[in-house]
């Protein structure tokens, strides 16, 4: 077994002073049992937690290290952006330049507005889509995560789709009957909300690959019929992609599957490991946000110097280096080989979703396509497995419904290292 002393330590110290001793849910390892690492540091494709452990790292901080961890220039650039003041509160060179590459970039994106996280990109981008077509309500996808905004903790109402029912205490009713509940790689589920709510639909929002469901892919045909009734009901249609932008192509999904939302929302990559959100997208939407129009949006330390360094090298070396988005996928599709071949060698027959760098391991025998279909999951093999993977020194995401996300940074080497933990785990499974 390896020590936790150490963090287990942390952790109950940490239970006194913060809510769940964790400053964001999933870190508190509730779905899989047993205390959480703390991480005291990490280098290329480890980390290394406070009793000494060593893993090889499939969350990559959710996301946005996709180059690993210490990359040598994003640090750099950190570090002399310190020297010159932490935050201005007043207008920078580096958010004009970041701004140019974003829209040089991601394909449909012509004006773009920094924000802190994710969360506030998507916050923002249905405020301006209510503020520009002057429509109240939005669409969804059950299983697809948007950040906690009010209007995105809500799941479909047993029965009426239509009545959408909080998901949290604190989501007034109010804002739950303005969102409307769809089935992720289901048209006819789409269709139905627009046929009933004629001319009130600000906006449909979607994970044009869902990540936070476990990775669900869309199919070939989904995206195309999404922009076809958005298009047709004047409806924005806004691509969340915080968690793929960047990642499975440089200009995100819209780019591999050369689907145009009107709005898109970014994070993670963007900010290099600094916290950063954007949103953007068509020139007369967004010149809808004040001070150019009349919808409210601000941030003191939105376009934060030191912030928008790191994300401008992150972006400059994805925008330059094509190759990336080659190896990612090779590693990736290394790893994933390597799992399949484990599963079928031990005539286990699971569900693996795979796109770019990107991928998860259902414990189900059913294709994944959507939340319901992901939830015939066996959570407590999920669980086992997790555990005897981070034994073995594999830090997965601790959820059967989260993505694993490779890095550049995870070679050959690691690459057998995770298939043959990955056995071991299964082999003790069965
Ligand atoms: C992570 C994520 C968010 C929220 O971003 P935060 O920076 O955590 O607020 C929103 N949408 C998607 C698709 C995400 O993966």
């Amino acid at each position: 077994m390896i020590s936790k002393k150490n963090s287990s330590q942390l952790f109950s110290k940490a239970q006194n002073f913060i809510p769940g001793g964790v400053n964001s849910p999933v870190r508190a390892f509730r779905a899989v049992g047993g205390d959480p690492v703390f991480i005291k540091s990490a280098r290329g494709a480890f980390m290394f937690d406070e009793d000494g452990n060593k893993f090889v790292d499939l969350i990559n901080s959710w996301g946005p290290m996709v180059l690993g961890h210490g990359n040598e220039a994003i640090e750099e650039a950190v570090v002399n952006a310190a020297k010159r003041s932490l935050s201005f509160g007043a207008p920078n060179a580096a958010e004009v330049e970041i701004a140019e590459l974003i829209i040089e970039m991601v394909p449909s994106v012509e004006k773009v507005r920094m924000v802190n996280s994710g969360t506030e990109a998507t916050m923002s981008a249905i405020r301006l889509a209510r503020g520009f077509t002057g429509k109240e309500k939005i669409i969804k996808f059950i299983g697809c995560y948007h950040g906690h905004g009010d209007s995105f903790l809500i799941a479909a109402g047993s029965g009426a789709a239509t009545m959408g029912v909080p998901d949290s205490p604190g989501v007034t009713k109010g804002t739950a009957l303005d969102t409307l509940n769809a089935t992720y790689n289901d048209i006819e589920s789409v269709q139905q909300l627009v046929d009933q709510n004629k001319g009130k639909i600000a906006a449909l929002i979607i994970e044009p690959i869902a990540g936070n469901m476990g990775c669900v892919l869309p199919s070939p045909q989904f995206l195309e019929q999404l922009r076809e009734i958005c298009t047709k009901e004047g409806i924005v249609l806004i691509f969340d992609e915080v968690m793929t932008g960047f990642r499975v192509a440089k200009g995100g999904a819209q780019e591999l599957y050369n689907v145009m939302p009107d709005l898109t929302t970014m994070g993670k990559i963007i900010g290099g490991g600094m916290p950063v959100g954007a949103y953007g997208g068509k020139k007369e939407i967004m010149d809808f946000i004040s001070p150019q129009g009349p919808v409210y949006q601000a941030g003191t330390l939105s376009g934060n110097p030191v912030a928008m360094a790191a994300g401008l090298v992150m972006l400059h070396h994805l925008n330059d280096n094509p190759s990336v988005y080659t190896q990612l996928n090779e590693t990736t599709t290394s790893i994933v080989n390597g799992i399949k071949l484990n599963l079928k060698e031990l005539n286990l027959n699971y569900t693996i979703n795979h796109v770019g760098s990107m991928f998860s391991l259902f414990f189900t025998d059913n294709i994944v396509t959507d939340f319901e279909s992901a939830k015939t999951s066996n959570l407590e093999i999920f669980s086992s497995y997790f555990n005897s993977m981070l034994e073995k020194g594999v830090y997965l995401a601790p959820s059967q419904y989260e993505t694993l996300f490779v890095s550049t940074a995870i070679t050959n080497a690691e690459v057998a290292s995770i298939v043959e933990a990955n056995k071991g785990s299964l082999l003790a499974l069965v």
